[in-house]
């Protein structure tokens, strides 16, 4: 893959070809003891170590090629966070074929679409799914076989899906004795397809090189710094843009691993973080939102969780004060997206910030953050040339680096660049030490007599206050101004608030035309299959909406 002059005098360092493969090699042998604990859809609770793992990884890796399996085929996964789809990870990239994460939140429509498009050779999926794949595996014409993710007594008398394989059956027939194959660390390693808020999902094509420098990335003291010193639990599904890169950074670190299944609801996440003493987690706002409802509701705390990562979405201060004073809990603030890997930036201070006032302090770590090193970032304005770091200009972001996709699967949608760096379809602002804050996407942008409001900026303040649980705000037709704001809010149970006292609460916090126009109450907010709120949903349920005239 390199086009660059060669010197005549060449570095005399091994060459080793950077596989996923190595990945469980090393967890196996340095830290073969540390445990995998998993929530089992099967409602139980399942323990093992790295060392079970890699042996189960590798039957499985001997029974894809006893199913003609080749490398490149794409094999697909329907599952949950759980031990047996962080073996399909290893065995899957492992051997040489591309592992498929498809998302069970989409319309099985999607899915069929994705899968096809994908050309997915098996698909492996938890028995809770069997439902949801007797809909659309009719419609998957390269699919030669359906395995259901459990041992045999658990299989059905009887069903509707084609081919349809035992996942202990085939561990069980295969042998243990398996040597990785060693191949082009460019070979594709596994496939994301982007959730398609907009358009037909694109699929995000990682390499194994990508997996395994990004995997350091994450790693790092300024990424998520997790050592084989923490409990990790990533509750980011497995099937969103590889639980964020956790199930390869993790053995990479030795770290025990807690991986939560199904049960994403506050109780269940609160349960197994302080069964397990968990001590790290990551996912989207959406889902800590439950934990805190729930932790706050009845009185508890935190024995030994100390840090969560929050990104996918922004998160809302409110929610990064509870976290780190209510609850001693410290919040790393993350920015990324499927084609990123997902890791961009992180938001940690430098040695200079920790002499700021507290509430400066606060403020940076409201923001995305900066880049962990292998990743580049510029924002342009609409002439494209590069905005100033001031921490004001807006423009829209772009990145570059290791592991940022170059385009999408089967060149879908066609050049994914704009001179070599990958437009991200986010707004943002770069302070001039580097910390980038999203103010929205593209889409998303309210423009009023031609200027930008930034949508989270608004939702961030309302989201601290009381009595909302959550709010999102769009750009609705304004006669003069084109667009102007509409608060769409969520009151917390039993919380009484009107529209008066929320316009109000704005006061002194922003530029006073910024103030949303309108507030309109509503039971829940919709969110998409990633955990995001589907602003684009909103915006239909409100077109038209008649904002008051005085
Ligand atoms: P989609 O949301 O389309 O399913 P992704 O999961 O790849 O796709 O989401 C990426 C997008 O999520 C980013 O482009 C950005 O808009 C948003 N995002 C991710 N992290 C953050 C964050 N910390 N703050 C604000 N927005 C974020």
């Amino acid at each position: 893959m390199s086009h660059y002059p060669k010197s005549p005098v060449m570095g005399q360092m091994m060459s080793q070809p950077l596989l996923i493969s190595s990945i469980i090699q090393h967890a196996d042998r340095y830290f073969g003891a540390n445990e995998i604990v998993s929530r089992r859809v099967e409602g139980d609770i399942h323990r093992y170590t790295y060392r079970d793992c890699h042996r189960r990884a590798r039957r499985m890796a001997n029974a894809l090629g006893g199913l003609g399996v080749k490398m490149g085929d794409r094999v697909a996964t329907l599952a949950w966070n759980g031990y047996r789809h962080l073996e399909l990870y290893y065995a899957i990239s492992g051997f040489g074929a591309v592992m498929h994460t498809l998302n069970p939140r989409l319309h099985p429509d999607q899915i069929a679409y994705i899968a096809n498009h994908a050309e997915d050779q098996y698909l492996f999926f938890d028995t809770t799914f069997l439902p949801l794949v007797e809909t659309f595996a009719a419609h998957c014409p390269t699919v030669k076989g359906f395995v259901m993710m459990c041992d045999r007594e658990r299989m059905p008398a009887a069903s509707k899906v084609p081919n349809l394989l035992c996942y202990e059956d085939l561990i069980g027939a295969h042998s243990d004795q398996y040597a990785w194959p060693l191949f082009d660390e460019h070979s594709a390693s596994s496939l994301c397809y982007t959730s398609g808020t907009t358009g037909n999902p694109k699929g995000v094509l990682y390499s194994h090189r990508s997996t395994v420098l990004h995997s350091y990335g994450l790693t790092i003291p300024d990424g998520l710094n997790v050592s084989a010193r923490d409990v990790v639990m990533p509750v980011v599904p497995m099937f969103h843009v590889n639980a964020w890169g956790l199930p390869y950074a993790l053995p990479l670190t030795g770290a025990k691993m807690v991986l939560p299944g199904a049960a994403l609801d506050g109780k269940s996440v609160y349960e197994l973080l302080e069964q397990e003493g968990v001590t790290f987690s990551a996912g989207v706002p959406t889902v800590w939102l439950g934990l805190l409802t729930y932790v706050g509701e009845n009185n508890l705390g935190f024995s030994t969780f100390k840090r969560t990562s929050i990104g996918g979405a922004a998160c809302p201060p409110a929610m990064l004060q509870t976290f780190r004073h209510r609850y001693g809990v410290e919040v790393t603030h993350g920015w990324g997206m499927t084609e990123t890997s997902p890791l961009g930036t992180t938001c940690t201070l430098q040695r200079h910030h920790l002499d700021l006032p507290e509430e400066e302090q606060q403020a940076m770590l409201e923001k995305q953050g900066s880049v962990v090193f292998g990743v580049d970032m510029k924002i342009v304005g609409d002439d494209g040339g590069e905005a100033p770091w001031d921490g004001k200009t807006r423009g829209d972001l772009l990145v570059k680096g290791h592991w940022i996709a170059s385009g999408y699967f089967k060149n879908e949608g066609g050049d994914a660049l704009v001179d070599g760096w990958f437009p991200t379809g986010d707004v943002a602002t770069i302070s001039p030490d580097g910390y980038m804050q999203i103010t929205d996407r593209s889409k998303d942008v309210i423009k009023s007599g031609g200027e930008w409001i930034g949508s989270i900026d608004l939702e961030n303040i309302a989201m601290a206050h009381p009595a909302v649980q959550q709010a999102a705000c769009i750009g609705v037709f304004h006669p003069k101004w084109d667009e102007r704001p509409l608060l769409v809010v969520v009151r917390k149970p039993g919380a009484q608030v009107g529209r008066e006292e929320l316009i109000k609460f704005y006061e002194g916090k922003i530029a006073k035309w910024w103030t949303p126009d309108d507030v309109a109450f509503v039971e829940a907010l919709p969110i998409g299959a990633t955990g995001k709120v589907l602003k684009n949903r909103i915006r239909e349920q409100f077109k038209g909406h008649a904002l008051p005239t005085a």
